[in-house]
C-alpha cells in the first residue's frame, strides 16, 4: 500500500493541513483516509500513500500526501496529536529517517572504528536509529549510540554524510551519519537490537562492510580522522 498513487474524495477539514476523505478506488474500496497537504484542498486530492496508521484499537487508515512531500514519523505523530477523540497507536511510514555515527577510538597503537551487526539484518554497519519527536539529528545520533553501545561520544564538527536506500524495495530511507569519538572502547550492546560488535581498523572495516554507501562513508571518515589526529 505504501507509495501507491491514489485519489481521495475529501469530506472534511480537520486542522490547517489535515483533511479526511474516502479513497476513490475500485480495487481498494471506499476506505476512510487522511490527507495531509500544505496547500488548500477542495473536493478531490491526488497523492501517494505516505503511511499506514492505526488509530485506537483497530481503525486502520491510509495517510495520503502530495507526491513530492516528505513526512517522517515524528512529523506525522505531531500532525495527529492535534486530533480530538482519537489516538495514534501505530504507524508504518514510506519515508524513514535515522541518524547514527562512525565511532572511532584512538587506542595506544592505532585507531579503530566500531561496527555493529543488528539482529534483523546481520550485516556489519554503524550504530544508528530512528529520529524521534523534537530531536535534532545530532541528538538522535548521540541517543542511539548510547542505547545500542552504551558509549558516550563526542560528535566532530564538519562531518555529516548521507546514506539513502530502499529497505524491502519500498521504504525511502534517509540516514545521516556523523563522526563520533569515543573515549573508551568498553562497549555494552543492547541485546534486543544488536547481535554483535567489533572494533576494527579502517582496512578491516572496508572488508567487513558490504553496502557501497557504507564503504564511501568509511573512506570519508578515514580522511576526517587523519585531520583530527
Ligand atoms: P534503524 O537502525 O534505522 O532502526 P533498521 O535496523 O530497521 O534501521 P535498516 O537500515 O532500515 O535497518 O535496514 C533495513 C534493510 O535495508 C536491511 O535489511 C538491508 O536489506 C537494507 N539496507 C541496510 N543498510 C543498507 C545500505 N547501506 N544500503 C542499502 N541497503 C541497506
Amino acid at each position: 500500500m505504501l507509495a501507491q498513487k491514489v485519489g481521495v474524495n475529501i469530506f472534511g477539514k480537520l486542522s490547517k493541513n489535515l483533511y479526511s476523505g474516502y479513497l476513490n478506488s475500485d480495487s481498494l474500496g471506499a476506505k476512510k483516509v487522511y490527507v495531509l497537504s500544505e496547500s488548500p484542498v477542495n473536493e478531490f486530492f491526488r497523492g501517494i500513500v505516505v503511511a499506514v496508521a492505526t488509530f485506537g484499537e483497530d481503525d486502520e487508515r491510509l495517510i495520503v500526501a502530495d507526491e513530492n512531500a516528505v513526512y517522517y514519523e515524528p512529523d506525522l505523530r505531531i500532525e495527529f496529536s492535534y486530533l480530538k477523540n482519537t489516538t495514534l497507536t501505530s504507524i508504518r511510514c514510506l519515508y524513514e529517517k535515522s541518524c547514527g555515527g562512525v565511532i572511532f577510538y584512538n587506542g595506544k597503537s592505532n585507531t579503530r572504528i566500531l561496527l555493529v551487526k543488528n539482529n534483523n539484518g546481520r550485516y556489519w554497519s554503524f550504530p544508528k536509529g530512528h529520529i524521534e519527536i523534537g530531536e535534532t539529528e545530532k541528538e538522535t545520533a548521540i541517543r542511539e549510540i548510547k542505547e545500542e553501545t552504551s558509549l558516550d561520544v563526542e560528535i566532530k564538527d564538519g562531518f555529516r554524510e548521507i546514506s539513502e536506500y530502499s529497505p524491502f524495495g519500498k521504504i525511502r530511507k534517509h540516514v545521516v551519519f556523523f563522526l563520533a569519538q569515543a573515549f573508551t572502547n568498553n562497549v555494552k550492546i543492547q541485546a534486543e537490537e544488536i547481535a554483535e560488535y567489533i572494533w576494527v581498523d579502517l582496512q578491516q572495516a572496508r572488508k567487513l562492510c558490504t553496502y557501497n554507501n557504507d564503504l564511501r562513508i568509511i573512506n570519508k571518515a578515514e580522511t576526517a580522522i587523519k585531520l583530527i589526529k
